[in-house]
């Protein structure tokens, strides 16, 4: 369960509604954007269900634009919810107004290659989400398609719950069920694509729709396509059969996991802050992989 996050810092002409691990989320009261979200993406970053102690410069930013540089991409495959980046100074280039949806309780897997929750699954079961999978595929292996592997949303803290997609139908029903996972796989398609040009395998990523009150047409909400919602893989250096190396906290947990840290995952300690090295490689992975994709400079 996490415990520590910070507290959101009040932003004038707002009313601070959630805070998760990373984001702050706000309902705005007045003006020309009244009942609309300020969606801040803060420079935290978490490891092992810890916000950590430490963090990272520019990350709140990077992960803003890249996402922002996403749905523009997407934008012929699905309508998404950002209506301005005109956003409070203290904010600035790290905060979108959104639109307020009504969202889907799922959250939107899709998953091109085999790995984290998935592969423990494929593991236990021979089967990821209910849908059965061949035998004998390794950690970071390729699926021979793409598939949709919805998640519960957890309360905060806890562990999102991998689901079959029966499931969703139970929840949202039949119809949306399928435009949510037919949507979920046509936007890891263009990604997966786009991002292969640049050299990065798009291993998997999670989505969120949402649904304008009283409207029926399906909105592309949250963050999209960041490496804290997505697995970017170099594609050089992808070996089935390990652990891959990838663009996101990959050097903070292999740090935080090392005897330098002299912490021990299971005390269920707060990690130590991180050394600057730590948080200065970790802010260059970022910006590498938004370089790369976006093929502008930070
Ligand atoms: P975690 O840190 O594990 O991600 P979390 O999901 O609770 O926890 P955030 O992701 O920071 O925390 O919270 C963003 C919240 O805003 C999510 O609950 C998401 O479903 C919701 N959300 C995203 N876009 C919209 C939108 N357009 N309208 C309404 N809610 C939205
Ligand atoms: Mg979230």
């Amino acid at each position: 369960m996490i415990s520590n996050i910070p507290p959101a810092p009040a932003i004038d002409g707002t009313t601070h509604l959630h805070s998760g691990k990373v984001r702050d989320l706000y309902r705005i009261d007045a003006g020309e954007h009244a009942g609309r979200l300020l969606m801040v993406a803060s420079d935290r970053i978490s490891a092992y269900d810890f916000v950590l102690a430490s963090t990272i410069p520019d990350k709140g930013e990077i992960l803003t634009r890249m996402s922002l540089w996403w749905f523009e991409q997407l934008s012929s495959l699905v309508p998404h919810h950002v209506v301005s980046t005109d956003v409070p100074a203290e904010v600035a280039g790290r905060a979108v107004v959104c639109e307020s949806l009504e969202m889907f309780p799922v959250e939107c897997v899709a998953r091109g290659y085999l790995t984290g929750s998935g592969l423990v699954d494929y593991r236990a079961s021979g089967e990821v989400c209910g849908i059965p999978l061949a035998p004998g595929l390794e950690d970071g292996s390729r699926l021979p398609a793409p598939i949709f592997t919805p998640a519960t949303k957890a309360e905060l803290g806890d562990h999102d719950e991998n689901v079959s997609y029966d499931a969703v139908v139970a929840t949202v029903g039949d119809e949306d069920a399928a435009a949510l996972r037919d949507l979920t796989l046509r936007v890891y398609a263009r990604a997966e694509e786009l991002a292969r040009e640049r050299g990065i395998l798009l291993a998997d990523t999670k989505l969120e729709f949402g649904r304008r009150a009283g409207g029926s047409t399906i909105v592309l909400a949250d963050e999209v396509l960041t490496p804290d919602s997505s697995r970017y893989w170099p594609a050089d250096a992808w070996r089935p059969g390990r652990t891959q190396p990838s663009y996101d906290k990959q050097i903070v947990r292999n740090w935080l996991t090392s005897e330098a840290s002299g912490w021990d995952r299971s005390s269920g300690e707060e990690p130590p802050a991180l050394p600057a090295e730590v948080v200065e490689e970790t802010r260059t992975k970022y910006v590498e992989a938004y370089e790369r994709l976006t093929g502008e400079r930070f």
